[in-house]
């Protein structure tokens, strides 16, 4: 079967054909195609097409897909079994790996998603604190948890949905929403309600509504205000955990959280999540404290030796300087290209994360991406596309570089980005 088969057949068993939303490319219009294989930094679709994929399964293929380090490790695991439920020593290396790489993260412990990696850290923060509210900003995406998928990015944005039906607002009240970059709506807030906060949970770099980057200082500022109030600071590096460095946000701009949510690329492509850091915090959590959490797989032997391959391999080459000069060579040729067509782009950028705004401002918050022209993004996405390469199936999604790009990828994408833009 073709992608326009599979999908017509996937449509009567799965709903919307996709098991998870911005799959379906509702957002850029037209139909999903269908994958059949990835190796290196391509794609083979279910038409026989072959593309250049800068979205690499959404972050976890920072070294290509099918790497051989991480598929050998993969093979070595599974002749001793997938999965025990009970500890092995698997895990004991994944915590010292993440222990050794992410600044704050004194404890760690498993998950199979980011989305109960960042469920997890705020109910250990409403356990720790004692305090029932929290605070997010706009357009931050922490996964599908109910009292995080308020003002939330990704696929909840795109959807023009951010309240997704089904969280009650009763639960959705206890969830406060700001504006991101705006010290002084979280000074205001705080001198409001500052004694019920149980913490601030954030993407460092905002990753789910295109890239944003924070002002200088409000990072530093949140830390100032969460001590001052006895809150606590979460850190959702789910994206940004290994991909703007081996530390994450919290090592490049040098602002500790107390815990920090992690994902996507410590999997090494299978389905893990991860939180972490204090140990005074991290010690609350069941068997020896009083904040439940649990997961039959969490810890599975296969991801975590797809995982472990993954992180072992970033300590010995330290990929970032690469990436970003890869990232750069790839936005500069875009933005030059819009310059010519005189269409007004900005593309922000961090190590191996890259996005386009169609947008004459500076994209400080939600807002502000929110007015940027998904239209023209839309047709960006499709000229893409037709010449061979996939970037993110919606405006409010980033890309993603990995170390598996060569020079004739890069040159070959840059042509054909450049010819898309030429053709708006
Ligand atoms: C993807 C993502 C999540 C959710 O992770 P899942 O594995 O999809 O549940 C949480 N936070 C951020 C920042 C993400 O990008």
């Amino acid at each position: 079967m073709n992608s326009k088969e599979l999908f017509e057949e996937s449509k009567k068993y799965i709903p919307g054909g996709v098991n998870s939303p911005v799959r379906a490319f509702r957002s850029v219009g037209g139909e999903p195609f269908f994958t059949r294989s990835a190796h290196g930094s391509k794609l083979f679709t279910a038409d026989g097409a072959e593309l250049i994929d800068f979205v690499c399964t959404w972050g976890p293929a920072l070294f290509g897909h099918d790497h051989p380090a991480i598929r050998t490790a993969v093979e070595k695991a599974l002749k001793n079994g997938t999965s025990f439920g009970t500890p092995s020593e698997a895990e004991l290396e994944m915590a010292k790996l993440i222990n050794k790489m992410i600044p704050c993260a004194q404890m760690v412990r498993m998950t199979n998603s980011g989305t109960e990696a960042t469920m997890s850290a705020i109910r250990l923060a409403r356990g720790f604190t004692g305090r029932d509210k929290i605070v997010k900003f706009a357009g931050c995406y922490h996964g599908h948890v109910d009292s995080l998928l308020v003002k939330a990015g990704s696929g909840a944005l795109t959807f023009g949905c951010p309240d997704s039906a089904g969280i009650p607002a009763d639960l959705a009240k206890l969830t406060l929403v700001l504006p991101f970059n705006d010290a002084a709506a979280v000074d205001e807030c705080f001198s409001k309600f500052g004694g019920e906060i149980a913490c601030i949970i954030l993407e460092p770099y905002p990753a789910n509504v295109g890239l944003i980057p924070p002002k200088p200082g409000f990072l530093k500022h949140l830390r100032g205000v969460c001590d001052k109030y006895g809150s606590l600071l979460i850190f959702d590096e789910v994206i940004t955990g290994f991909r703007v460095a081996a530390g994450g946000v919290q090592a490049r701009e040098n602002v500790m959280p107390d815990l920090c949510a992690l994902g996507k690329i410590i999997g090494g492509g299978l389905p893990v999540g991860a939180f972490c850091g204090r140990r005074d915090i991290m010690e609350h959590l069941a068997p020896i404290g009083p904040v439940y959490q649990a997961g039959t797989l969490s810890g599975n032997p296969l991801a975590m030796a797809a995982g472990a391959a993954a992180l072992k391999m970033i300590l010995e080459t330290n990929p970032y300087a690469e990436l970003e000069r890869k990232s750069k060579f790839i936005v500069d040729a875009v933005l030059e290209a819009s310059k010519r067509k005189g269409v007004e782009l900005r593309a922000p950028m961090a190590a191996s994360l890259f996005s386009f705004f169609f947008s004459g401002e500076d994209v400080v918050n939600c807002d502000v991406a929110m007015r940027s022209d998904t239209r023209l993004y839309s047709k960006f996405f499709k000229g893409c596309l037709e010449g061979g390469v996939y970037v993110a199936p919606s405006a409010f999604e980033i890309c993603f570089m990995s170390a598996a790009h060569s020079g004739g990828d890069l040159s070959k994408a840059a042509e054909v980005m450049a010819k898309s833009i030429a053709n708006l």
